[in-house]
């Protein structure tokens, strides 16, 4: 089974274009470990990132870990097959470090899994010298890195590129583990052991003076369709439950010439371009990178577009572009809640956006919403049905050909809430009140047509909420999960 298992792999690898397989002689070996599928890790640009990073040291070797999907993942259970890196399908213990990256807390509960299925112990008292270094890092570590840190031997705050030059030198260096592990640790934004969670993260200045952009292609990938560019990083809007302002704050816009230099590498692989950031539309030069990729027979779609930045003249060039339906995050159904939230928009903003849409041929629209919002009263979850209800009524007002078709997806989401940001010691919901909210919500949309949702798992979220908030006693929680986990699945093969 194992050779089915590097066969699967090997075949993976010849559906990509840019992967750099190299021969390890003389090189520092990095793994660097997704922990999550490959088609969400690779619609990951920290992923192509560090990855771009590492490999233009001709003195590192780096290569890619995903968690198996489903089918690989019996076969490795049945054939004790430990995970494999994708480029050379050597087994994680064989590299000289593991540097795990990871965006959402959920993903977390893979990491022991992972590490198990690999014979490494996952507790970092527990390894030994000859087992590799495991470093750790991400938007879900910068916002809190203790949760991991019984797991890592170090963990990183903060953006990559700001210390890249000086962890890389450590990493080249290939000097025995403790010695590393001590001189990473004095980068700052490094925890070690217990830390006290008060950290000052790294930060890059200057988002121009590197890339970030898909580096590797592949139609296996989430967005495989697109060449992703980093537009923006952080959100000036400083909404009050969101992560975004603490991870990546102070907000940075790159220029249009480094947007326009990555689109001119990027249009050798793809025609559509994913522009990524928070709040793409209110970029200073929007206009012109977007008219400038049109020109060029390209589209592109912006990762997130905010309700108040919607104009006449955005709208249609979204339209140009190829977009018939939008996702806009309007978070709470009610005026007052959204004001409690630092969102601010009217709900006379929000038609006005959608009508504009409309009349513009873009006449889908996404809704998220959250529910178990600190002082959400049924009111507040009453008034999510009423305004997806005027969004579709304005909609058909606005693009009366689409009447019979109109469709409004709203999907609902739990509060979780972060650390560091305002609303970081409000109460997370529960699972039985998050509950009891969407069944009043569908109730109050049973007798609406056009109007589909979706909801989020209650029970992911408070996983979410535990490991979010955690401390370095976390790994018991994630200890728990696996071995609940292994049950199930040693269940299910009975
Ligand atoms: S919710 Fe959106 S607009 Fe508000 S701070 Fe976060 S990313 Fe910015």
């Amino acid at each position: 089974m194992a050779w089915r298992i590097k066969e699967r792999l090997r075949s993976q690898l010849a559906r990509e274009r840019g992967a750099i397989a190299r021969d390890w002689g003389g090189r520092a070996s990095v793994v660097l470990l997704y922990p999550n599928a490959y088609r969400v890790g690779m619609g990951n640009l920290a992923v192509h990132s560090v990855y771009a990073a590492l490999n233009a040291s001709d003195s590192i070797a780096c290569e890619r870990a995903f968690l198996p999907d489903r089918l690989a993942m019996h076969e490795h259970m049945a054939s004790r097959t430990p995970v494999l890196s994708m480029e050379s399908q050597r087994p994680l213990r064989d590299f000289d470090v593991i540097a795990i990256t990871a965006s959402f807390e959920n993903d977390y509960l893979n990491i022991i899994p992972m590490l198990s299925m690999s014979r490494i112990p996952h507790r970092r008292a527990d390894r030994t010298d000859d087992h590799p270094l495991i470093i750790a890092g991400g938007a879900a570590p910068t916002l809190n890195p203790l949760p991991l840190s019984a797991i890592a031997d170090v963990v990183f705050a903060g953006e990559f590129e700001a210390a890249a030059s000086d962890m890389m030198r450590i990493i080249e260096s290939r000097a025995p583990k403790g010695e590393a592990a001590a001189a990473l640790s004095k980068i700052q934004g490094a925890v070690t052991g217990e830390g006290s969670g008060a950290v000052k993260r790294m930060h890059a200045e200057d988002i121009d003076s590197f890339k970030t952009q898909t580096v590797i292609h592949s139609r296996d990938a989430e967005f495989g369709d697109m060449h992703l560019i980093e537009v923006q990083r952080g959100c000036p809007r400083g909404c009050r439950f969101c992560a975004t302002p603490v991870i990546y704050g102070p907000t940075r816009m790159r220029s249009a010439a480094s947007v326009m230099a990555m689109f001119e590498e990027g249009l050798a692989h793809r025609k559509r371009m994913g522009l990524v950031g928070a709040d793409i539309l209110s970029h200073p030069d929007f206009e012109t990178i977007a008219r400038a990729m049109l020109g060029r027979d390209a589209t592109f779609s912006p990762s997130s577009v905010r309700v108040d930045a919607i104009d006449d003249g955005k709208a249609s060039l979204l339209h140009e572009a190829g977009h018939r339906s939008i996702a806009l995050g309007i978070e709470a159904g009610s005026e007052r809640l959204r004001r409690t939230l630092g969102k601010g928009l009217a709900d006379a903003r929000i038609l006005e956006a959608v009508s504009t849409l409309a009349r513009s041929g873009i006449a889908k629209q996404k809704l998220y919403f959250m529910i178990g919002l600190p002082d959400e009263g049924d009111d507040d979850v009453a008034a999510i049905a009423r305004l997806a209800a005027l969004v579709r009524d304005e909609i058909r007002r606005a693009a009366p050909r689409t009447h019979r078709t109109t469709a409004v997806d709203i999907t609902v989401t739990p509060f979780v809430p972060k650390p560091g940001t305002p609303f970081a010691q409000r109460k997370f919901a529960g699972e039985q009140a998050l509950k009891r909210k969407v069944k009043q919500l569908r109730r109050a949309l049973a007798k609406e047509s056009g109007i589909v949702m979706r909801t989020d798992s209650a029970v992911d979220a408070a996983i979410e909420s535990l490991i979010a908030m955690g401390d370095s006693t976390t790994v018991e929680f994630l200890e728990e999960a696996n071995r609940l986990g292994s049950a199930r699945a040693a269940l299910r093969a009975d």
